[in-house]
């Protein structure tokens, strides 16, 4: 792995930017900031207020994230740069810091010398940051920056050039390790695991709500959930298998039941298809985490952003993501029992 992510965090006005350009140019990195992406999804689109500039961040964040992941599994490095939020970014930094050696700088000043060069750069700056509106809720504690995503981590006080010095900080930045505790291993019972060992699927019986997911299809050997997080792919299902015993992947099952589970699969495939007019679905079984048989439908659309790729949510934790609001929800449980009717 030649690839290492050098991520730059702090406050607005802390001196991000600047440290990471100046990084990136001493480690021969691309420097990748939040702020570009925002600025850049912002063309077309009229000014707007402060919610609407909090929208395109949101937007900027998943557009960056996607690309530094891309960046690194492909073996190359980057600086990323952000006002990174604790508790917010972590699950995706950490997601990144899986793939590369990583180190986390943290850049600090006084709040009242933050304050001050942010008026003073106030105005000329991209329309898309809504000055006076930050100005107006200025958060003077800088706690919340202060990301700590377990990979080793720099404070850098800003207030007066660099402590450390410049030196160091590259030195601390060429240092990066992926940390033990963060190395993809798999489990040291696994293989108990996958004979069945405590399986969850297997103890939650025929649920009509399975992990916050309702029920769409209950067939001879299995059951199928319309999945309730928000992935950004409208119908994604997950058909579990309930065959009466542990089954981890589908070469153990007898002819007949092999037959019925994907009779049964296919089943909620075509009336997914039939309500949510994709234009592909995808089948997976994966079981990487809990080995036991099921499998994840899973419509794809044109705009989905990941064409001619698995889906990106697949490799990410659904917990964080948002729910389908609850009438659209009610609206495609409805339409999708219909269809999957005896
Ligand atoms: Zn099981």
């Amino acid at each position: 792995m030649s690839g290492r992510l050098v991520i730059v965090a702090g406050a607005p006005a802390a001196g991000k930017t600047t440290l990471a350009l100046a990084l990136g140019a001493s480690l021969e990195l691309p420097v990748i900031t939040k702020d570009d992406f925002k600025e850049a999804i912002a063309t077309p689109f009229a000014t707007g207020d402060i919610a609407w500039s909090r929208q395109l961040g949101s937007a900027a964040y998943s557009a960056m994230f996607i690309v530094a992941e891309r960046i690194l599994a492909a073996g190359q490095g980057l600086v990323l740069e952000s006002n990174f939020r604790r508790g917010m970014s972590d699950a995706p930094l950490q997601a990144l810091a899986r793939l590369a050696p990583t180190v986390v700088i943290v850049c600090r000043s006084p709040d009242a010398l933050r304050h001050k060069r942010y008026e003073e750069r106030a105005g000329t700056r991209h329309r898309v940051h809504i000055e006076s509106a930050i100005l107006a809720e200025w958060v003077s504690d800088d706690s919340e920056t202060m990301i700590d995503i377990g990979s080793p981590r720099l404070i850098v006080d800003t207030t007066d050039g660099y402590s450390p010095s410049m030196d160091e900080i590259v030195a601390f930045a060429r240092s990066a390790t992926i940390p033990q505790a963060m190395k993809r291993e798999w489990p040291v019972d696994w293989s108990e695991r996958v004979r069945g060992k405590d399986c969850p699927m297997c103890a939650e019986g025929r649920l009509e709500v399975a992990h916050g997911s309702s029920r769409i299809f209950e067939g001879r050997v299995s059951d199928a959930y319309l999945v309730r997080n928000d992935v950004g792919q409208r119908g994604y299902s997950v058909v579990i298998w309930r065959g009466g015993r542990h089954v981890s992947d589908p070469t153990e099952l007898s002819k007949d039941e092999a037959s019925t589970y994907f009779d049964e699969v296919l089943r909620v495939g075509r009336a997914i298809e039939k309500h949510y007019r994709p234009i592909k679905m995808n089948f997976e079984m994966l079981g990487n985490s809990l080995p036991h048989l099921h499998t994840h439908v899973v419509p794809r659309y044109l705009d989905d952003g990941e064409p001619g790729h698995p889906p990106h949510f697949m490799r990410i934790d659904l917990q964080d993501e948002p729910k389908i609001p609850e009438q659209a929800y009610a609206r495609d449980l409805t339409a999708l029992r219909e269809l999957l009717r005896d």
